[in-house]
This record gives structure tokens, C-alpha cells and sequence, in this order.
């Protein structure tokens, strides 16, 4: 994915907007999310090549016959999807209209994702390794649409592409040549394309606990999970890929330890309502 190569064409048109674009994607809910964000092309245009990325992944898992092949697995994730996606109005009003969908590919890789309009993706292997209980499913469901509804890609995506502006501008300003631009430039896009920041996490893990918990899915599993993700680590196997792209602090546990006496009266009120 090269996000940044795609939008660069605009960022001729932005030069002069690069001081107009600061706002937060979310409401704070429980946890609180007020993060102000910098943003400098639309949800609308993220949204669309996020689509177009998604039906391509499942045509060409289809094609390999990899795409929904456990129907159990995939009515498992649906129904826990189905109960989180109304949650998210509590962060924002749109979400819940979004024209969401959850696949599931046949992979032996733990990770999963939630694209940008929520587009969400659930590798076999991380629920099938890991032997993930529902309530862990939902922890990381709950993570991953917390990346999409604070729109963590379009953010990473707006700051490469100011970047890049300022240095053409600076290339230009002192007159020097191209080449050190593409450089610094092919440097920003590796960083973004491979990894959300420890920031982008600690929101996704704040939210995504509220979400879970106001499902109804008990938020104390975020603490199994997360276990159970750095056992699967250390055990001298392929680390999980979801690690290589959400590098977390190493105080992640403690962190969800603390928040669970904000979310856990949440989940307690949705259990009883079921
Ligand atoms: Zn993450």
C-alpha cells in the first residue's frame, strides 16, 4: 500500500491550506479522545481507494480460494461485528452508517485490520493460534474500528504529504536538486505504510475498550489477549504480524489495567440489558 505515492498529486493544490486543517474525527465518550488531529484530504477520498484496496484483497483471496472458507468462523466474527458497529455513535454519528463488512481470510498470519469507512478483515490464523474467545475477538475488533473511526491512515497519510510539501518547497527555497527530496520523501512512505505510532495505539486501545465494553464483551479480555499476543512472541515462532504494524508501548497492559474501572460499569449495564 503506498497511500502517500497516491495523494501526492494534491499535494500541489495544498501548499496554501497547510495551516487550515486541525480538528479531532471522535467525541470523547468515556475514556476521553480529544487528540486534535491534522488532516489535509478527505475522509471521502481515503474512503473510496480504501474500498477499492478491499475488493481487490478479496477477489484475489477468492481467486486462491482463502476468502470465507470456515463459514462457523466467519458467522462468529459477523455476530460480534454486528454488536460493536451501533457502539460507535457514542464516538461518532456517521459511523454507524458506514457501509461496514467483515471477512474473514484463510491465512496462517495473526492479524487483522479495519480500513478506513470500516472494511474489516480477520485473519484464521489469529483466532485459530491464539484460540481467541469471543470477548478477545471483540478486544480486537474494538481496536482496529477505533483506528478507523479516529482515522488514524487519512492523519499519518496528511502529516507524510505536509512533509513532502514542506520539502519540495525547501528543496526549491535553496535550490537544491531533487535527489535528496525522493529520499527523504520514500523514507516517510516506508514509515507510514508499515506502522500505525504508539499514540495512534494507545487511542485504538482506549476506544476499542469502550466499544467492547459497551457491546456487552467483558474488557478484562483485553488484558488476556494482549497476553496471549506477546506469548505468541516470545515462543520462539513467527512473532504476530498485528505487532509489526501496532508497535505498543511495553506498559499496554498495565494501561487497559487502568481504564478497566471506567469501562467495566459499561459493560455491566450492557450485560444486563441483553
Ligand atoms: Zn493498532
Amino acid at each position: 500500500m503506498n497511500l502517500v505515492r497516491f495523494f501526492a498529486v494534491h499535494a500541489i493544490i495544498l501548499t496554501p491550506l497547510l495551516l487550515s486543517a486541525c480538528q479531532t474525527t471522535t467525541a470523547g465518550g468515556a475514556v476521553g479522545a480529544k487528540r486534535s488531529q491534522f488532516m489535509l484530504i478527505s475522509s471521502a477520498e481515503l474512503e473510496q481507494t480504501a474500498a477499492q484496496s478491499y475488493t481487490k484483497m478479496k477477489t484475489d483471496a477468492a481467486g486462491k480460494g482463502e476468502l470465507n472458507k470456515d463459514h462457523a468462523m466467519l458467522l462468529r466474527v459477523q455476530a460480534i461485528a454486528k454488536r460493536i458497529e451501533p457502539q460507535t455513535s457514542v464516538f461518532r454519528a456517521d459511523a454507524p452508517g458506514w457501509k461496514w463488512e467483515v471477512n474473514v481470510l484463510s491465512s496462517n498470519q495473526l492479524n487483522a485490520f479495519c480500513m478506513p469507512g470500516g472494511k474489516i478483515m480477520f485473519y484464521s490464523g489469529l483466532i485459530s493460534q491464539l484460540r481467541l474467545s469471543d470477548d478477545e475477538i471483540a478486544i480486537v475488533m474494538g481496536h482496529e474500528i477505533s483506528h478507523a473511526l479516529r482515522e488514524h491512515s487519512r492523519e499519518q497519510v496528511s502529516q507524510a504529504l505536509a512533509a513532502q510539501t514542506a520539502i519540495s518547497l525547501g528543496t526549491a527555497l535553496l535550490g537544491l536538486g531533487g535527489g535528496s527530496a525522493d529520499l527523504a520523501n520514500s523514507g516517510y512512505q516506508a514509515l507510514i505504510a508499515t506502522k500505525f505510532s504508539r499514540t495512534d495505539e494507545s487511542e485504538a486501545d482506549t476506544i476499542g475498550l469502550e466499544l467492547t465494553a459497551r457491546a456487552g464483551y467483558d474488557p478484562r479480555a483485553g488484558i488476556s489477549l494482549w497476553k496471549k499476543m506477546m506469548q505468541a512472541s516470545e515462543g520462539g515462532g513467527r512473532p504476530p504480524e498485528f505487532l509489526s504494524t501496532h508497535p505498543a508501548e511495553a506498559n499496554r497492559v498495565e494501561q487497559i489495567e487502568s481504564l478497566l474501572p471506567t469501562v467495566i460499569p459499561l459493560y455491566e449495564t450492557a450485560h444486563r440489558n441483553e
